[in-house]
């Protein structure tokens, strides 16, 4: 199957940053994004998703550039008696783009099964938000040669309906390796990518499938991104650590154009 999408580079910067520093690394990456335009158009979408305490001044520092804004996370309801949450319609007032549903981290800290995963990309969606749908595998089910098996199963109980190739995108972060320095081989994350693609194709038809991005996420480096990102099924990263830097976070991007 080919198709020509265009590749989305995600940071995913986590619990990290007071205010000064996400400014100053939103205005850096915006900087760099900006010299990237060729003839009125960008060889990648960049996507940059600060916590929620720096959402207002990184959309405000991104304010007329190409660099989009998300945020990690999202509540099911619109608004509400739901002490400390955050709804969908509050990140959209905030400047937001996307928001991140189902990270690893979230599932665990938080104990989020994909049907409440689901729920908040549904939510999401609602209020135009765009969504990066987060799976993947732990150790044990790689090691007991399961990881096409829990990825399918995953993508299919947390992919909200209403999902397009416009609206969603899915990101391939295999437990083992997030934050671990332990990335999977080329030939590991194009193999799970084209589950996930063929699994696509059932949920939505082979149209909307060949368009829908799906990005790799865990251990992403300037020195790994580039092998990983030219397979076939594999649209671009989900970036946590490196995304903190500008310099590697610009490198691992500028490895797609
Ligand atoms: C992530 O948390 O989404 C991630 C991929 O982290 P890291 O790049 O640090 O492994």
């Amino acid at each position: 199957m080919t198709a020509k999408r265009c590749p989305l580079i995600a940071g995913n910067w986590k619990m990290n940053g007071l205010k000064k520093d996400g400014k100053a690394l939103a205005q850096a990456i915006a900087k760099y994004m900006k010299k990237k335009k060729k003839k009125g158009k960008y060889p990648f979408d960049m996507l940059v998703c600060p916590p929620f305490t720096l959402l207002d001044a990184v959309s405000g520092a991104l304010k007329g550039s190409a660099v989009m804004v998300g945020a990690q996370d999202c509540h099911i309801n619109e608004s509400g008696a739901h002490t400390g949450d955050i709804s969908p319609k509050m990140l959209k007032d905030m400047g937001c783009d996307y928001v991140i549903v189902g990270h690893s981290e979230r599932r665990a800290d938080h104990k989020e099964g994909s049907a409440l995963v689901k729920a908040k990309a549904e939510a999401a969606l609602k209020v135009g938000l765009k969504v990066i749908v987060c799976i993947g595998e732990t150790l044990a089910q790689r090691d007991a040669g399961r990881p096409l098996a829990v990825n399918r199963r995953l993508l299919r109980g947390s992919l909200p309906e209403g999902a397009t190739a416009a609206n969603t995108v899915i990101a391939y972060e295999p437990i083992w390796a997030i934050g671990t320095g332990r990335v999977a081989t080329p030939d590991q994350a194009q193999e799970v990518h084209a589950a996930i693609r063929g699994a696509l194709v059932r949920a939505l038809g082979e149209k909307e499938a060949a368009k829908m991005r799906i990005l790799y996420g865990g251990s992403m480096k300037p020195d790994n991104a580039k092998e990983l990102m030219a397979r076939e099924d594999v649209d671009g990263g989900l970036i946590g650590g490196a995304s903190l830097k500008a310099k590697d976070f610009w490198e691992i991007a500028k490895s797609q154009a």
